[in-house]
């Protein structure tokens, strides 16, 4: 069983979240623009043998969460030492990854101190392909030149806005691992249900797990691993959430009525 990973701080409250990523000075003056697909790459994406410093919103927060949200790019995976260790101890694998300084000034809210964040690297975590079509992308590409992976955006939002599109592998490309990245397109993570029992069994807070069979299920709170029985009223959580896209879909998408 298969789930696409983040951070769930659009749908909890009271944890700390990441306003700026500030390091190495005004990194945006080294993005660069790929001419063959125009495609922008962000410097960011090159600084994983450095340590990278943060700043948090000040307004929002009393506690550390264990995986972090983060406004500039909410794809990064950025995980406290303690998702770490227990990754490490119950046999999830151990991963690449840099250690993340969170600067004060912190919230006031947020009365103690940050524990030790890291980043995980997905460029060495790739271990799997996706299926493009099959995952409701239109026109998917991979560019030749920088090797970034782009569709065609507006078919792909229209197609994807009628019909819950399920995230699709290539079984036979999985490096089975427990979390881990796709080739392409970058940054997205995905994991096993090994990490969904242990993030319940530890307690590791602000974790988005979200099924396949969804896809990356925009508008899904996340599974609720806060209990042992998570699976079991999974399918209801599911039930949920089609029947929610699926009215509005239909309020959204009245039939077009020709005239003979
Ligand atoms: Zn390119």
């Amino acid at each position: 069983m298969f789930f696409n990973l983040s951070h769930n701080s659009f749908y909890t409250r009271g944890f700390a979240y990441i306003a700026k990523i500030k390091t190495g000075g005004d990194y945006r003056s080294r993005s660069w623009c790929c001419h063959v697909c125009n495609q922008w790459h962000d410097d960011l994406e090159n600084y994983f043998d450095k340590e990278i410093a943060v700043q948090l919103e000040k307004s929002k927060g009393n506690k550390w969460p264990d995986i972090i949200g983060n406004g500039h790019e909410s794809s990064f995976r950025i995980v406290s030492q303690r998702v770490l260790e227990v990754w490490e101890m119950e046999g999830i694998g151990t991963f690449p990854c840099f250690p993340m300084h969170v600067s004060p000034p912190f919230p006031k809210t947020l009365t103690t101190e940050p524990p030790m964040y890291f980043r995980l690297d997905y460029k060495k975590m790739v271990g799997v392909e996706l299926d493009f079509e099959a995952s409701g992308y239109v026109d998917a590409k991979i560019c030749e030149n920088c090797g970034k992976f782009s569709c065609n955006i507006e078919k792909t939002g229209n197609l994807q806005h009628l019909k819950i599109f399920p995230t699709v592998l290539k079984p036979e490309t999985w490096s089975g691992q427990h979390v881990f990245c796709p080739k392409q397109p970058e940054r997205m993570t995905f994991c096993t249900d090994k990490v969904v029992d242990c993030a319940n069994k530890y307690g590791l807070t602000n974790f988005d797990f979200t099924p396949f069979e969804i896809g990356d299920g925009i508008g899904f709170k996340g599974v609720d691993y806060s209990t042992k029985n998570w699976r079991q009223k999974l399918p209801e959580q599911i039930r949920k959430f089609e029947e929610e896209f699926y009215r509005f879909t239909r309020t959204e998408q009245l039939p077009v009525v020709e005239n003979t």
